[in-house]
């Protein structure tokens, strides 16, 4: 614990006002702590459950500021705000992650440069910046590649697969002048993430590595344990826990891996709690929310030890009318979103399932 410890009472900023922010808040108030929602939309989940709500758009420096000096420190809940709002309230406040972190996570190529100087794994990338490139990347990787723009990812948006049938010149065209990368195939056994807490003073706590189903690029499901051996759970967790160290990182990090064989391939990592980390909130005695919570008002980490195997399962669409059913069933713990209106592939909550006790 750092002199620096927020009391009881105290408040959290929170930038960005999606279901993130409503559980980041939930559990915030579990400590006795309280929370303020930065967010453009004013119907949004986390302002149903938070104390005090600023709707403005994440560039107005009036309403940052003001927001600023309204609350004891701050945190954001997704990755894609801009880096200057951040920036901005780092001007008065604490910001945790750093506008670093943010930084390197919203760029895929500086984000892929970065793991391999550290000297992690990732698939072979290339930076894009005309048809020339593309040909000659597509060539070194095999003649199958993903490519992808550099910035704005989620969840799989905007991606394109390429072979040697691919109309190169009508998908640069689709790109529209984005920066991209063109990533090597990997033909991965499993998707896996870590999720690791970093304190202010450096201590780390690091949940069982989670193994995820995505279908149409969304996350289906998350198990916790992933089916890894021993030894590569641990290795996970050591590079999981150096990345953090490297980025000078405060709060939750996660990081998600390709399992070839024997070998970790780092895919992407998100400077904030992570929707595969969701089952940690029923299945381990100190979930994500709370952990990044503590981090970020330097309380001590709490425990991440899993209590109980688990799955969990998102609720896209209209998935959620099944709510009935779900929540009489034993074992199983239902979190809905309060978001009105279930669109298509929207997520609206999601369904953790307990298995086996662990001794
Ligand atoms: P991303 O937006 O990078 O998280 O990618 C979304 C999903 O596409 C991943 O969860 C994988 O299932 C798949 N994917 C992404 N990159 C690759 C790759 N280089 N090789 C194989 N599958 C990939």
């Amino acid at each position: 614990m750092t002199k620096d410890s927020l009391s009881p009472n105290a408040t959290i900023g929170i930038v960005g006002g999606g279901q993130l922010g409503r559980m980041l808040a939930l559990a915030a108030a579990e400590l006795g702590l309280k929370s303020h929602i930065y967010c453009p939309e004013a119907d949004c989940p986390a302002a149903q459950v938070s104390h005090a709500f600023t709707t403005a758009a994440y560039d107005d420096e009036t309403a940052l500021s003001a927001f600023a000096a309204a609350v004891d420190v701050v945190t954001y809940e997704f990755e894609n705000i801009p880096v200057a709002t951040v920036e901005h309230i780092a001007a008065s406040k604490h910001v945790f992650p750093s506008a670093k972190a943010l930084k390197i996570a919203q760029d895929r190529l500086d984000e892929k440069s970065f793991m391999r100087a550290q000297g992690f794994g990732v698939a072979d990338f290339f930076d894009i910046t005309d048809l020339a490139s593309l040909e000659a990347a597509l060539a070194q990787c095999g003649g199958a590649g993903i490519l992808k723009p550099r910035r704005f990812g989620y969840d799989g948006k905007g991606q394109w697969r390429l072979n040697g049938d691919s109309d190169l010149a009508a998908v640069l065209a689709e790109l529209d002048g984005q920066a991209a990368i063109l990533e090597a195939l990997v033909p991965f056994d499993r998707e896996v993430s870590i999720l690791v807490a970093r304190g202010q003073d450096g201590a780390t706590a690091c949940y069982d590595v989670i193994e995820n189903i995505h279908r149409n690029h969304i996350l289906h499901s998350s198990t916790l344990p992933a089916q890894l051996s021993a030894a590569l759970q641990d290795t996970a967790k050591n590079m999981a826990e150096k990345i953090a160290a490297a980025l000078d990182y405060v709060g939750v990090l996660a990081i998600e891996c390709f399992v070839v064989g024997d070998a970790l391939l780092i895919n992407e990592i998100a400077p904030r709690v992570h929707n595969s980390g969701h089952l940690t909130q029923d299945a381990c005695h100190v979930g994500q929310f709370e952990q990044h919570m503590r981090a970020v008002a330097a309380w001590p980490l709490g425990d991440a030890t899993a209590h109980s195997d688990a799955v969990m399962t998102n609720l896209l669409g209209d998935e959620i009318e099944q709510w009935r059913d779900l929540t009489a069933q034993e074992a199983t713990y239902v979190h809905l979103y309060g978001k009105a209106e279930a669109r298509p592939g929207r997520k609206m909550g999601h369904v953790t399932r307990l298995k086996t006790k662990n001794s």
